[in-house]
């Protein structure tokens, strides 16, 4: 006999509170601003989700209300929806291949929850403040008297302890953040290992080349319009005097600018940040505003455009291919040419 869904789904109780989305095990519900979806074409009607859900928004359908879907007999009138909340999908879980792929979306939806954890804007303003607070220590230890009247060598061992604190906190909150709503923080991130069609590596691979190539280019050319005004300042952080200088100094450097310090500043970012924005503002305006935080954070007036320009590119990747591989990858990229430049000549590089 045919079944009916599983699932009876009323959006307006639903307080996007994420629960369901990450107590599914087949990553059916997604819930967005405006939406609550289940794609029943991965649902089982394990009903783990109505479980986890607070507020009866998805309730797990009795046998009979089930059978009464499929045999054609009347639903009870459903009520009247209205606010921005869109209805859920309702299809019974048997459709064909060609209407299950014509209703699929092709992507994520904008703003959901990224590998089933949805980052809340409490969360996501958490995680800014404890960078900016750790940001902080780190410059007050750095500059500190006790510090600056070390031995070279001795300076060095301490920033690098102290740079290596400062990622080892942001990363150990993140995590906290997502396991203690049962999340797992692999997927919750975007960075979790799954398998992809050669076309989609493909495709985020010519992204990551293109956005490097075009951030590069357009910070090339601010660098030019700059000098030409007579706005480039003086002298920029030299990388060689903060990590030393020689090969040891340059691998010192590859590894907190451009392998570390990349991968945290994603999941910061375009990770918590992003995600924590997009779901009560939109996808566009949480690209803009973490992309704004990003140039701030980088407390320098003159590279506030070209890392506003790099923000931007970034969280729009981070969307486009719904995982943040290919942000980290042209953010590792992005740093690696600076770096090299900037052990090949001192000169200010953006
Ligand atoms: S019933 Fe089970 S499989 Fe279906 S959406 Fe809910 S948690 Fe996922
Ligand atoms: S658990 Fe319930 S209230 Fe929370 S997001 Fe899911 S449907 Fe909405």
């Amino acid at each position: 006999m045919k079944q009916g869904p599983p699932l009876s789904i009323n959006p307006r109780a639903c307080d996007r509170c994420g629960a369901c989305v990450t107590a599914c095990p087949h990553r059916a519900v997604r819930v967005g601003r405006t939406y609550l979806q289940v794609d029943w074409s991965r649902c089982d009607a394990c009903g783990a989700c109505a479980k986890a859900c607070p507020r009866r928004a998805i309730v797990l359908r009795s046998a009979g209300a089930r059978g009464r879907a499929a045999s054609g007999r009347p639903e009870p009138a459903p009520r009247k929806r209205s606010g921005a909340m869109q209805p859920a999908s309702a299809t019974p879980r048997r459709r064909s291949a060609k209407a299950v792929a014509a209703a699929a979306p092709r992507r994520a939806p904008k703003g959901g929850a990224r590998g089933g954890f949805q980052w809340s804007l409490l969360e996501a303003a958490a995680m800014l403040s404890v960078t900016f607070s750790m940001f902080m220590v780190k410059e007050v230890i750095s500059l500190s008297d006790w510090v600056t009247s070390l031995d070279a060598s001795a300076q060095l061992t301490v920033r690098v302890l102290v740079l290596a604190l400062y990622y080892a906190v942001q990363v150990g909150v993140i995590v906290w953040l997502v396991r203690r709503r049962g999340g797992e923080p692999l997927r919750a991130l975007g960075i979790a290992h799954e398998q992809h069609s050669f076309g989609q590596v493909a495709r985020s691979t010519a992204l990551v080349v293109a956005g490097l190539v075009m951030t590069r280019l357009l910070a090339s050319l601010y660098t030019f319009v700059t000098r030409e005004l007579g706005l480039l300042p003086e002298s920029t952080t030299s990388l060689p005097a903060l990590f030393g200088s020689g090969e040891a100094g340059f691998l010192l450097a590859v590894l907190m600018v451009v392998v570390i310090g990349p991968t945290v500043e994603e999941l910061v970012f375009r990770g918590a940040l992003q995600e924590g924005l997009a779901a009560r503002f939109g996808v566009w305006p949480a690209i803009i505003v973490q992309a704004a935080l990003f140039a701030a954070f980088h407390r320098s007036w003159w590279l506030l455009v070209p890392t506003f320009v790099l923000g931007v590119a970034l969280g729009w990747l981070a969307e486009r291919c719904d995982s943040l591989w290919p942000p980290i990858a042209l953010h590792a990229l992005y740093n690696a040419i600076t770096v090299v430049a900037a052990f090949l000549a001192s000169v200010p590089t953006v």
